[in-house]
């Protein structure tokens, strides 16, 4: 009788928590929702406009180029903003595929780079770095983002610096540099949040979807690893992660992994 007792009480226990577990996620959800909405009606409502432009039928052709240059912005904005929220969604959802194996950071960031032709990027890795344990898709995302950071938020032709060294010996620790806008100090604690985006004159004509870095906050941490930043308004900022050394890890690769 005490048993039935007691599961009874685990019982509803667990009811009650699963309970409030539903009910913020359908908060979590609408807000995502409200913001998704608010963030997709202003690049469509200006696509709008463009291809309203566009159908005039006496347009020159440089204003037609104009106008056609502006559209594929704007759908590269928003085709940008989808492949962030899906991979949020994923995320969040525990799905998306986690596929945890031995990497040269090297290597990693070639691939990255290679993202950014011809920008003043300049990298320091020291030699003998061990190598990393995790997912190569989700640290070059990861890469990617703070170099596109750190390129779009610095002045043109200032230097972007990326580097790594060992932080104990578990951890690799890797940095993207600038000297550019850097973040006011009130922004700074926010940064990580999604959709959040400093509301300054200095940056208000660069576009972005403050997805960027809650993504990587996200991507890191569901390889184990940290990120912070420092940054002082107007001079620049330093924004690093962590991630696994894999010597101390199995050496066997290990398989498809769906992060818990
Ligand atoms: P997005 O760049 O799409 O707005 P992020 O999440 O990548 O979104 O960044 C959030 C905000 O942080 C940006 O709006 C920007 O003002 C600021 N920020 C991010 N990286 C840098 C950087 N390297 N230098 C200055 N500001 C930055």
């Amino acid at each position: 009788m005490f048993d039935s007792a007691a599961a009874d009480l685990s019982d509803s226990e667990t009811l009650l928590r699963e309970n409030q577990r539903l009910r913020h996620q359908i908060e979590a959800n609408s807000q995502l929702m409200a913001l998704l909405t608010h963030q997709l009606s202003t690049p469509l409502t200006s696509l709008q406009g463009w291809l309203d432009l566009l159908a005039e039928p006496n347009l020159d052709l440089s204003q037609r180029r104009e106008f056609l240059s502006l559209v594929r912005q704007q759908v590269h904005h928003l085709h940008r903003l989808l492949t962030e929220v899906l991979a949020l969604h994923y995320l969040d959802s525990e799905s998306l595929g986690t596929h945890l194996e031995s990497l040269r950071l090297a290597e990693l960031l070639h691939e990255a780079l290679e993202l950014f032709p011809g920008a003043p990027i300049q990298t320091a890795l020291s030699e003998g770095l061990p190598p990393i344990w995790g997912d190569r898709w989700q640290i070059v995302q990861v890469l990617a983002n703070l170099l596109s950071n750190a390129l779009k938020y610095s002045p043109e032709a200032s230097p972007v610096l990326v580097g790594a060294e060992p932080q104990g010996d578990r951890q690799l620790k890797i940095w993207v540099r600038d000297y550019g806008l850097g973040i006011p100090a009130a922004d700074q604690p926010h940064l990580f949040r999604s959709f959040y985006r400093v509301q300054h004159p200095d940056r208000a004509q660069i576009a972005g979807t403050g997805l960027g870095l809650a993504l990587c906050k996200l991507l890191v941490e569901n390889q184990g690893g940290t990120v912070a930043f420092e940054s002082t308004h107007g001079e620049g900022s330093v924004f690093s992660f962590t991630l696994p050394v894999s010597a101390l890890f199995p050496s066997t690769p290990r398989d498809e992994h769906h992060h818990p």
